[in-house]
């Protein structure tokens, strides 16, 4: 190597192209500004000074879905609402992920056995990454379920087909 040896120890790192876009997807995370119900509050508090969820990349809300890659779905789900999540979640673009934030999201929650108008689980209507119990979860509890979904989308491979993983 001659002259180049030992130069790069200090200040180079060597990495799979796949761990490096993980990376920068799990520190950068885009919520969407949607909330249905009480657990809503939370999610706003989780997001204000107090429990500052930007120290974990997380922190701008959008005001569009099409700028979003996280959707929570914080409150009760109703029927009259579900064709709406879906259109929302589609408007998303790739890759998006879902946090069902709260026992209503998850489901139905003090609803379930009266709630004729509650859809019982938002993972009927689109697909869940993280759960998040609760009535309603406190903000460590949603700041726990950021923590999963970065977890999963470390271990999630981007470039190579997940039977190579
Ligand atoms: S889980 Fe509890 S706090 Fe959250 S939306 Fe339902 S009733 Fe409200």
């Amino acid at each position: 190597m001659g002259i180049l040896e030992n130069q790069f120890e200090d200040s180079v790192i060597f990495a799979r192209a796949d761990e490096v876009i993980g990376w920068v997807r799990e520190n950068s995370l885009w919520p969407m500004t949607f909330g249905l119900a009480c657990c809503a509050i939370e999610m706003m508090s989780t997001a204000a000074c107090k429990y500052d969820l930007d120290r974990f990349g997380a922190g701008v809300f959008r005001a569009s879905p099409r700028q979003s890659d996280v959707m929570i779905v914080s409150g009760t789900v109703t029927k009259k609402m579900a064709p709406r999540i879906r259109l929302l979640y589609d408007q998303m673009p790739e890759p998006k992920w879902v946090i069902a934030m709260g026992s209503c999201a998850i489901g139905g929650g003090p609803y379930y056995i009266h709630g004729y108008h509650v859809v019982k689980g938002v993972d009927l209507i689109v697909p869940v990454d993280v759960y998040v119990p609760g009535c309603p979860p406190r903000p460590e509890t949603l700041i726990a379920g950021f923590l999963e979904l970065q977890k999963k989308i470390e271990e999630t491979p981007t470039l190579r087909r997940p039977s190579a993983a």
